[in-house]
């Protein structure tokens, strides 16, 4: 046994709290037993006194001297070995049993009693050695002194095995919690089935395990996924500097692989930029500064920002709003998000085809009418990463790379809105921003 676990300190302290229990108790019997002893010898001397006193009167009457002595000595053999009688009178008359100086002993005690016969006043003293207590008593303390640690002994033994017992399962926890590292997030600790505080604590345990799991699992995906994505356009810039250093090529040649690189690097840094934004809200370190944003005016401003991307596809966007709009909020932020919907919208518009804007009191919706997306796929298309299938063979869809939505997602979270979609495969799509005011 470890001599700071909690088993130990239990035993150990239910040891010390017992064997002093039995102390007091074996001493309170002790004490109590002696009163009663003396209490009864008191009263024994007592009756023997006043028995003696009306013998020695009756006897005086009828006997001479030496017979009454006799008689005297007779009466007292009766009484027991450690018993002495004293009797003295006041004229001279003496009489002392056993002769010789009175019995001594630890426990001695003595009664007087005072009577006048015949003309002369008598003193008598009744008493005895105590020996015969003194041996009961002594006899009582070997037996508690010995049966208490006997007892203390057996019980915290008991007590050891009980606490082992109770603890068990905790062992168990500690061993199974032990074993449980990154690499298997999976295993949970055993639940003992008692309905106990260690089953709360198994089961809230378990409850904490499976939350760092899903933590740690979208975290390892969210790693995984971005390495993927960026190797993507690593091997593009690598594949197109190897060409141009292969042989000597004409300036032209030159300016149009270094082109692709910048063109790569920049949908890597932006690509970045959003993993860096993710990141820094999920741990709650984004710091963005609030104001009031006109909504209407910033999806102007995106719109005219997306004038180039509608003209090459040939799309035409409608705005249609009826209020202002005024929200609490970042504005480089709602402008971000505005941007994803509107540069989706027309990524996945057909060319020629129309993309309608509405601004109302605490609502924008971006509506195309271009590919629409799967019923299976919609519930997904807020993950970090995930791109329909369709999506990627799409013409427009070269500088996506899944994150725009997941971004718009956590920005109108972090302004008390909520982003849904309705869509329908082949027809369009509607993207719904909707403040409800609790961020
Ligand atoms: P991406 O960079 O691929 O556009 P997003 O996170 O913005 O990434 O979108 C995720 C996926 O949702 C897209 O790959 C696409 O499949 C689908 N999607 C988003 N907006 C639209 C839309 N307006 N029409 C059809 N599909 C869309």
């Amino acid at each position: 046994m470890r001599t700071r676990s909690i088993r130990f300190q239990l035993t150990v302290w239910y040891g010390v709290a017992l064997a002093g229990a039995l102390a007091l108790f074996g001493g309170l019997v002790w004490l109590s037993m002696r009163q009663r002893l003396v209490a009864e010898l008191d009263e024994d001397l007592r009756g023997d006194a006043q028995r003696f006193a009306a013998y020695f009167q009756r006897e005086a009457e009828e006997e001479t001297a030496s017979g009454l002595q006799t008689e005297m000595e007779e009466f007292c053999q009766g009484l027991g070995s450690s018993r002495f009688m004293r009797l003295k009178g006041d004229q001279g008359f003496a009489f002392s049993f056993p002769p010789g100086p009175v019995p001594n002993g630890r426990d001695g005690r003595s009664v007087e009693q005072r009577f006048s016969f015949g003309g002369e006043r008598f003193i008598l003293v009744a008493g005895t050695s105590g020996n015969e207590m003194s041996h009961t008593l002594d006899l009582l303390g070997l037996l508690l002194l010995g049966l208490i640690p006997l007892v203390a002994l057996v019980a915290g033994a008991g007590g050891a095995w009980l606490s082992r017992k109770a603890l068990r399962p905790v062992d168990e926890i500690t061993t199974a919690a032990r074993s449980i590292g990154i690499e298997n997030l999976s295993r949970r600790l055993p639940v003992p089935q008692t309905g106990d505080e260690i089953q709360r604590l198994a089961e809230v345990w378990n409850g904490m395990l499976g939350r760092l799991e899903s933590a740690v699992g979208t975290l390892s995906q969210f790693a995984a996924d971005a390495s993927h994505e960026l190797r993507t356009p690593l091997a593009v810039i690598r594949t197109s500097a190897e060409l141009a250093l292969r042989r000597a090529r004409e300036p032209e040649s030159y300016r149009d692989s270094l082109a692709e690189i910048a063109a790569e690097t920049e949908r890597m840094t932006r690509m970045v930029e959003d993993l860096l934004f993710l990141a820094r809200t999920d741990s709650r370190a984004a710091s963005m500064p609030m104001e009031p944003v006109a909504v209407r005016d910033l999806v102007v401003e995106v719109v005219a920002e997306l004038h180039d991307l509608a003209d090459l596809r040939q799309i035409a966007v409608g705005v249609e709003a009826a209020e202002v709009c005024v929200v609490t909020g970042n504005r480089a932020a709602l402008r971000r998000l505005l941007l994803v919907l509107l540069d989706n919208a027309l990524k996945y518009s057909h060319v020629g085809g129309r993309v309608a804007v509405r601004v109302l009191d605490g609502l924008v919706s971006v509506q195309d009418f271009g590919i629409g997306i799967a019923g299976e796929d919609l519930p997904r298309i807020f993950q970090r990463f995930y791109r329909a299938d369709k999506a990627r063979t799409n013409d427009g869809s070269g500088s996506g790379y899944g994150l725009g939505l997941s971004l718009a997602e956590t920005i109108a979270k972090l302004h008390g809105a909520e982003i849904t979609a309705t869509s329908r495969e082949g027809s369009g799509s509607t993207f719904t921003v909707a403040w409800t005011g609790e961020n």
